[in-house]
């Protein structure tokens, strides 16, 4: 999935059709606030961010994904203003894997699209096993022996960390901090909220999120 930031829709819906003729998923967004809540609930594999947009900018949107750890990875063009350097530079120094210098050509997004996903492609597959839960870390997926769960963004990066540090106990803080990002001003009564969801999900598999009490939360090994 491929979303795409772009106030300007005959410019959008171009370039979303051209995507999707292309072989991507693609999704479109007119501001940072309807690019904020699809986030929520999937991550795409690449962005392509207009830096002029109403309310919150381009950058801004740039500086934002790439403060948080996860979200931080997640590959991104940017679509500056013609001839303007200081865009580009600006874009670059932020953290954006490529740019495209309006107006472009859409065979060119295309080609610039492929070339920053064959380079920020992970080297290898990360599959994690434990207990009957496999979480695929370059598909995004999970399953539970054998069958396929869905869950939102934040209840995978739970997961993950879990997975990635059996045994290991998280408190609600190191969680929040790492999941939402250092900037979250919200209650620590949201992790647990998540790890609720996150058992009911995971069906037979679900306690093996084991309360540590007082602490916060661990992935029970069992051998
Ligand atoms: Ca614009």
């Amino acid at each position: 999935m491929i979303y795409c930031v772009e106030d300007e829709s005959a410019i959008r819906d171009l370039m979303v059709y051209t995507m999707k003729v292309s072989g991507f998923e693609a999704q479109g967004f007119a501001d940072g606030a309807d690019f904020w809540s699809a986030m929520k609930t999937q991550r795409p594999e690449l962005i392509i961010l207009d830096v002029m947009l109403p309310g919150e900018d381009g950058l801004t949107i740039l500086k934002r994904l790439r403060a948080s750890p996860v979200t931080g990875d997640i590959p991104v063009i940017m679509a500056t203003a013609r001839g303007s350097e200081y865009d580009k530079v600006i874009a670059l120094d932020g953290g954006a894997d490529d740019y495209l210098a309006k107006p472009f050509g859409m065979m060119e997004m295309v080609s610039r699209i492929k070339a920053v996903l064959r380079r920020t492609a992970p080297k290898q597959a990360k599959v994690i096993s434990y207990g009957g839960i496999t979480l695929d870390g370059s598909r995004h997926t999970v399953d539970v022996n054998g069958t396929p769960i869905s869950l939102t963004l934040k209840e995978y990066e739970i997961l993950r960390l879990f997975m990635e540090n059996p045994g290991r106990v998280f408190t609600r803080e190191v969680l929040l901090s790492d999941v939402w990002g250092i900037d979250y001003t919200g209650e620590t009564r949201t992790v647990d909220v998540h790890i609720g969801t996150l058992r009911t999900k995971l069906a037979e598999a679900g306690d093996r999120i084991e309360t540590v009490r007082g602490v916060g939360y661990k992935l029970e090994v069992k051998k």
